[in-house]
Parts: C-alpha cells; structure tokens; sequence
C-alpha cells in the first residue's frame, strides 16, 4: 500500500485502481491547478483511461473529502487545487491558468459575517494578463520636454 492508497483511505475513500492512478497524476507533482478536461487529457496515456464522467465523479468525490479545493470562476470552468489551505490566485486571462499570489502580495480582508452567520472561505481571484506592452512613462515624455 502506498501512500496514495493511504491519502484516500484515510479520509474514506475506497482506494480502486482508477482512483490511485488519477491520484498519481493529480499529487506527484507538486501543487497544481486543472481542470476536469486537463486531467481527462493527460490520463489518456493510462492503459485503461477513464472517461471524463469518471474523472468529474472522482475530483468532486476528492473535493468532498477534504483532498482538493474547488475554484469556481464565474465565466469559465470549474477549477481544482492540490493546495487545500487558504491562499488567493492569479487568473491569467489570455492563457486561462490559476497560479498563487505570494503570501506576502495576498490581500487580507477583514469582512464581516451577516448577523447569524460566519465566514468560511474568502476567495480572492485577480484577473491578470501577460504580455501587454508597458505604458511609456509619463515622465519619460517631460524629461524629454526639458532638454
Ligand atoms: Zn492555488
């Protein structure tokens, strides 16, 4: 048993063949963001590739218990995080990836539950785009003006 038969088991997942060889393609790399359709695609190269019905099934099954963290985006689709602890992400809008924003650049926000509730989760995505050319300085121009 190894310790992905171990991380299912241990938060009651039956550990099928299925499910530990999408395990092994969603936790041997580090933390990552997908979708449903990237893992659909790379599971393709497996010897009995799931169908993408069956990869849905198993992320939001991981969801439920704890193993991933759902990203909903509200013009795209649903996203997945090995990273379960609370942090804020980049969406990059011409490439459509997730990426993390650096503690240190995440915004922390104090916001206040409705009386008779409490906050649970405060999801933070800030949409970025590569690639555009630097603005000319305004500067630039009056030290132009200047000489
Ligand atoms: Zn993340």
């Amino acid at each position: 048993m190894g310790p992905l038969w171990v991380k299912l088991a241990s938060v009651g997942i039956r550990p099928t063949r299925q499910r530990l060889e999408l395990a092994e393609i969603l936790f041997s790399a580090g933390d990552r963001h997908f979708t449903a359709e990237m893992i659909h695609g790379e599971a393709r190269a497996l010897r009995y590739p799931p169908s993408l019905g069956t990869v849905y099934n198993t992320l939001n099954q991981f969801v439920q218990n704890g193993l991933l963290r759902e990203i909903a985006l509200y013009d795209s689709k649903v996203w997945y995080d090995t990273n379960i602890g609370p942090h804020c992400h980049y969406y990059w809008e011409d490439t459509e990836e997730l990426s993390d924003i650096p503690e240190e650049h995440a915004p922390t926000l104090n916001v206040p539950a409705p009386p008779g509730a409490k906050v649970t989760a405060i999801d933070v995505i800030v949409r970025v785009r590569a690639g555009v050319a630097p603005r000319e300085c305004p500067m630039a121009r009056f030290e132009l003006f200047l000489k």
